[in-house]
């Protein structure tokens, strides 16, 4: 076949497609769960007893690792792994590109006597110094002295990757530089779990709870994502390197009939989605929910929630394996958070609560949460965190992708506010206006006048779709953060936010102790209290509306529009984060400038991307376009008219678009840089975006050689 249209290529091989069948699929859950993972009871059965209370206390406790039991460790995980086909090792951490990074070595060594040994040393299992000069550190180091450090971080189990030729053993690691500087995403979590353990503790101590030890928070990151054909992807220069579409947009049909959400799967996306969880399940990541989301060929995938730290790894995985399955099933995944205009782009779902060492669920309401003084002062803390330190969580989901998703089409906007439904709101307020609650019942029953169907039991409290933080039912749902990114940051970033909320609830809670006659008094008297202060953040009405952002603004709340706004109220309020020790002021420096450097770098690649395409197939597709039109142009008047003019306009914009690219590459200040970009670049791409799609509209359509919204949505 002779390819001179590759849109029409591409259609033609989809409709090839079938649903990829796989073999040795069909095993129960208890053979295949944790196969890949090296898990404490694996090492239970195989480590010297020592050696495992050794291990289990270090994590427990936060203490170094003896080098006998870090060499115990090291035996047993190579031996492991070589049992199930590995052949190479990896610490394997997450440098702050929102990727993971992995540097594999060799099992392969010699012994003295020259002969090969397969060997995993103490040394090796520990820490690793990979050539880290290219990774972004935001200055904290140059080139010339590129070393980083990756450690070991053993409250995260080991696992193996399988690759279609063998399989490698991955050893979660956090990565430093020579001074000691976090250089990733997990160094600082680790830090945040540990800050807010404390704040917790102190503040369960106040209340009388001498009993738990650990506190830990939990996790399940709900994952919604596009699929789109491969051919489609690589078809789509913008798709490949930006990973989303600069050009395109109309579609006869979009999301409005409301038919993929919950929509039966389709058989090739089923198979995608079966053999993406046998992967998972094998790596001991608890999958629970696949569905269709609201947009055509969006969908969604949540686990069961866990640690934050192991949560924040799992999910990391997650996004990892999903790209390797959607390969194999010809599919590319996309994870950009706007990925198409004018439909719904994708987000992650945060579910965020906070668990004692016996299990308990604090943020649990129970039957009377007015008299559930746990439940109150954790929640008052959240509340009161968020209500000073809205603007930094604002930022920690701020990026050049999620940008263009906030606020746009059912997704959250960038006004942070918190949503904790009528009930609770009323219980806090009855209290500060010092009226009894009284109760509510907890399980409310729904009936349905068709006797056969069971009784229905209500949730205590609604919903609100619309909210970027909101309670449902004994955990908080932060909706914001972007499908792309990792959680390990915005989770470092709530985790401190809490634990200052908690810090300062705390402090009020331990002064009205000392004048109150007991604790149902002291917790009564710190809520009335602090409630004066919080109120502006507690929203439970539209948020996408625009007197929602006209009363935010009266509230004074922040209202932080993009990436550059967040982060310039970020850096003048970011000073709890090193007073808290999850970050140093040179850390927060570095990564401010990583987060302002990837803006600029993205869009600028955007830019060079639209001006290709444009040059390359929106140019040359409008001249064949008036070529055709030729002799008739008479006839169809108007319409060839406006395609010239169209196309005039475009030509004259892509120009402009090339000089203020060039010119704000060159920029040094990546302050400067990064707002030049949104507010004049960003803007001029969108004009061209939509005289683009002018001229695709009315041309005709052997003419146009990039697949089509229409196409890319709906076929498969
Ligand atoms: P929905 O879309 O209605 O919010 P899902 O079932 O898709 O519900 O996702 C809910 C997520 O919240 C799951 O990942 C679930 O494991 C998680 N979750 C439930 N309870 C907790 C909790 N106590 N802490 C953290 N996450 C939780
Ligand atoms: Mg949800």
């Amino acid at each position: 076949m002779q390819i001179d249209n590759i849109r029409t290529y591409t259609t033609q091989t989809i409709l090839q497609r079938r649903p990829l069948i796989l073999e040795n699929r069909n095993k129960n859950i208890q053979e295949i769960f944790g196969e890949h993972v090296l898990s404490y009871n694996k090492l239970k059965r195989t480590l010297p007893e020592h050696s495992y209370k050794d291990l289990i206390d270090s994590i427990t406790d936060h203490k170094f690792l003896s080098k006998e039991t870090a060499e115990a460790v090291a035996n047993a995980a190579k031996d492991w792994a070589i049992s199930m086909g590995a052949t190479h090792f990896t610490h394997w951490f997450q440098p702050m590109t929102d990727l993971s990074a992995e540097k594999h070595d060799a099992f392969f060594s010699f012994d003295s006597n020259k002969t090969p040994i397969a060997k995993l040393s103490a040394f090796q299992l520990m820490q690793s110094e990979p050539d880290a000069s290219s990774f972004p550190s935001g200055g904290t180091r140059s080139t010339f002295e590129a070393r980083g450090y990756t450690a070991w971080d053993p409250t995260s189990p080991i696992f193996l990757i399988e690759t279609p030729n063998g399989k490698t053993l991955c050893i979660p690691s956090v990565f430093m530089s020579y001074r000691g500087e976090a250089l990733d995403l997990k160094a600082p979590l680790i830090r945040s779990n540990l800050q807010i353990q404390k704040s917790a503790l102190k503040l369960l101590s106040l209340l009388g709870d001498g009993q738990t030890k650990y506190i830990h928070t939990t996790v399940g990151a709900e994952q919604e994502y596009f699929l789109i054909d491969k051919a489609y992807f690589i078809a789509r220069e913008d798709l490949t390197f930006c990973g989303r579409t600069l050009l395109g947009g109309w579609s006869p049909k979009g999301q409005e009939m409301e038919d993929h959400y919950f929509g039966a799967i389709s058989p090739r996306v089923m198979a995608f989605m079966q053999d993406m969880e046998f992967e998972l399940f094998r790596l001991g990541i608890p999958c629970k929910t696949r569905h269709n989301e609201v947009a055509p060929s969006q969908f969604e995938f949540a686990p069961i929630f866990e640690e934050a730290n192991i949560a924040a790894d799992h999910n990391q995985l997650t996004m990892e394996v999903m790209r390797k399955v959607a390969e194999k099933h010809n599919f590319a995944v996309l994870f950009h958070e706007k990925p198409f205009s004018k439909i719904n782009g994708s987000g992650k779902h945060l579910n965020w609560s906070i668990s004692t060492d016996s299990g308990d669920n604090l943020l649990d309401p129970s039957d009377s949460p007015q008299e559930n003084y746990k439940f109150l002062m954790f929640l008052l803390s959240i509340i009161k965190g968020i209500a000073v330190h809205g603007g930094a969580l604002r930022a920690s989901i701020a990026s050049h992708s999620n940008d263009h998703r906030l606020g746009a089409n059912e997704a959250p906007p960038a006004i942070m506010s918190v949503f904790i439904g009528k009930r609770l709101q009323k219980v806090l307020e009855d209290i500060e206006k010092g009226v009894d609650a009284g109760k509510t019942p907890k399980e409310l029953q729904m009936t349905i006048e068709l006797a056969h169907l069971p009784k229905i039991k209500l949730d205590d409290c609604d919903r609100n779709r619309t909210s970027p933080f909101d309670f449902t039912g004994n955990k908080f749902e932060f909706r914001s953060v972007g499908s792309g990114q990792s959680i390990s940051y915005p989770l470092t970033i709530l985790n401190a936010v809490i634990a200052d909320g908690i810090d300062y609830v705390s402090s009020r809670l331990e002064a009205a102790l000392k004048s109150e006659k007991d604790v149902s008094a002291a917790v009564f008297k710190t809520i009335c209290s602090i409630m004066p202060e919080v109120k502006k953040i507690l929203f439970d009405g539209n948020n996408y509306s625009d007197e929602w952002k006209n009363e935010a603004e009266k509230r004074g709340l922040p209202i932080l529009k993009n990436t550059i706004a967040a982060y310039s109220w970020f850096k003048k309020n970011c000073s709890f984060l090193v007073e808290g020790k999850i970050y140093t002021q040179t850390e927060l420096d570095a990564k401010m400038h990583v987060v302002l450097e990837r803006y600029s770098k993205a869009t600028l690649i955007e830019g060079s991307c639209l001006i290709d395409m444009i040059k390359t197939f929106v140019l040359p597709s409008v001249e064949e376009e008036l070529a055709a039109r030729g002799s008739n142009i008479s006839a169809r008047g108007k319409n060839t008219e406006l395609l010239i003019k169209t196309a005039n306009e475009l030509c004259e914009k892509v120009d402009k678009l090339e000089i203020l690219h060039k010119k704000t590459k060159q920029l040094e200040n990546c302050w400067e840089q990064a707002d030049i970009l949104s507010t004049t670049m960003l803007p001029l791409m969108d004009e061209i975006h939509a005289l683009s799609n002018t001229i695709e509209q009315n041309t005709r359509d052997y003419l146009w050689r990039l697949p089509k919204y229409r196409e890319m949505l709906f076929l498969r």
